[in-house]
C-alpha cells in the first residue's frame, strides 16, 4: 500500500509565557496509507488535535517533516501553497455548531471551498454542487437556504462533512467528529463517513479521546501520550495485543459489555494525573504513571521503533537493545 502522508519527528511548541514553552507535540513519526483510516487516540492535552492541525497547516510546525503525496508540505508555505493544500486536505471539527458560521446559509457554508478554489463556472453549477453535497451526506436541497441553528447536532456534522467534501479532497482530518454528538447519532455519522470513504476513496485521520470510539472505523490506531506517540499498530494488534503499558491501561478501563466474557488482561489502574506538557517528565513521559517503570525510564527517552512487524512502540520494555543491556 502506498503512503499518502508521512510525518517525521513533527514538533509543535507554543510559547505560553516569556519563559514557558508548551511542547504540545514533541517528535511524532507515523505514516498514513492511501485509503485507510488511522485512528489517533489519547486523553485531552496529549497533542492529537495539535498534530492534526499542524499537518493541515492551521499551525506551522516547529520542527519536523510532513510529506503529503510525495510533496514536502511541512516547510514554509506561501498563501497559494496553503490554498492548494486545502484543496486536497480538509478538516472536520469536533463541535459542528461552533465550526459553522451562524450567520451564513448552509449553501454558502458548503460552497466556501468551491468559491475559494473556483470549482464552479456559474452560479447554477455552484448551487448544483451544493445540492449534490447535501444529498451525498443524507440531507436534501430544501436545506440549502437554512441556517445552522435550524439543525440538530448530527445534521450539523453532516453539513460540516459536506463542506469538507465539496472540494473533492483526498485526505480528511476528523478531529473528534462524533464526541459532541448523542450516542444514538454517533454510529450514523461514523457509518456515513465509512460510506463516503468507500465511494470516494478517501483517507482519514480520525482523532478521538478514547479507544472505543475508533474501534470500528480504524484500520490502524495510534495512541498518544503527552505530546509523544506511545504505540501504533493495526486495530487488531492494538486492541488484541497492546504492547505499551499506557495502551494496556486504556483498554483495561473500557467496560466489558458482556459479563460472561472474562477479562484476559490484568486491570491496570493509573495513578495520578497527566503531568503538564510545559514541564514533562524526563525520559519516558509516561513513567510517572507507569506501573512497570524502571531506572532507565527516567534517564532515557524510549526509542520509537518497530518492535514487531508493523507494530510500533516507544517503551523500554520492548526495546531489544535495552533489554539485553539490563539482563
Ligand atoms: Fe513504562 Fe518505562 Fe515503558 Fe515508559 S519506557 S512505558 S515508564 S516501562
Ligand atoms: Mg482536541
Amino acid at each position: 500500500t502506498e503512503k499518502l502522508l508521512q510525518v517525521k519527528n513533527l514538533k509543535k511548541y507554543f510559547n505560553v509565557s516569556r519563559k514557558d514553552v508548551l511542547k504540545a507535540v514533541d517528535g511524532v513519526t507515523f505514516d498514513v496509507y492511501k485509503g485507510e483510516t488511522l485512528g489517533l487516540v489519547g486523553e485531552s492535552g496529549c497533542g492529537k488535535s495539535t498534530t492534526g492541525r499542524t499537518i493541515i497547516r492551521l499551525y506551522d510546525p516547529t520542527e519536523g517533516e510532513v510529506i503529503f503525496d510525495g510533496q514536502d508540505v511541512g516547510g514554509k508555505l506561501n498563501r497559494n501553497e496553503k490554498k492548494n493544500l486545502s484543496k486536497r486536505m480538509q478538516m472536520i471539527f469536533q463541535d459542528p455548531y461552533a465550526s459553522l458560521n451562524p450567520r451564513m446559509m448552509v449553501k454558502d457554508i458548503i460552497a466556501e471551498g468551491i468559491d475559494i478554489h473556483h470549482l464552479a463556472k456559474s452560479p447554477k453549477e455552484r448551487i448544483e454542487r451544493v445540492y449534490e453535497m447535501l444529498e451525498t451526506v443524507g440531507l436534501n436541497r430544501e436545506h440549502a437556504n437554512r441556517y445552522p441553528h435550524e439543525f440538530s447536532g448530527g445534521q450539523r456534522q453532516r453539513i460540516g462533512i459536506a463542506r469538507a467534501l465539496a472540494v473533492d479532497p483526498d485526505f480528511i482530518i476528523a478531529d473528534e467528529p462524533i464526541s459532541a454528538l448523542d450516542v444514538s447519532i454517533q454510529a450514523q455519522v461514523v457509518n456515513l463517513m465509512q460510506e463516503l470513504q468507500e465511494k470516494q476513496g478517501l483517507t482519514y485521520l480520525f482523532i478521538a479521546h478514547d479507544l472505543s470510539m475508533v474501534k470500528h472505523i480504524s484500520d490502524r490506531v495510534g495512541v498518544m501520550y503527552l505530546g509523544n506517540m506511545a504505540e501504533l499498530a493495526s486495530s487488531d494488534d492494538v486492541y488484541g495485543h497492546p504492547l505499551h503499558p499506557y495502551t494496556q491501561s486504556l483498554l483495561s478501563a473500557i467496560p466489558v459489555a458482556d459479563p460472561k466474557i472474562e477479562r484476559t488482561r490484568e486491570r491496570i489502574i493509573l495513578e495520578g494525573d497527566v503531568p503538564s506538557p510545559i514541564d514533562p517528565p524526563s525520559g519516558c513521559r509516561f513513567r510517572t504513571r507507569c506501573p512497570f517503570a524502571m531506572d532507565i525510564c527516567a534517564k532515557v527517552r524510549p526509542k520509537w521503533h518497530e518492535a514487531e512487524k508493523n507494530h510500533w512502540v516507544a517503551c523500554h520494555l520492548h526495546d531489544e537493545e535495552i533489554k539485553t543491556e539490563n539482563v
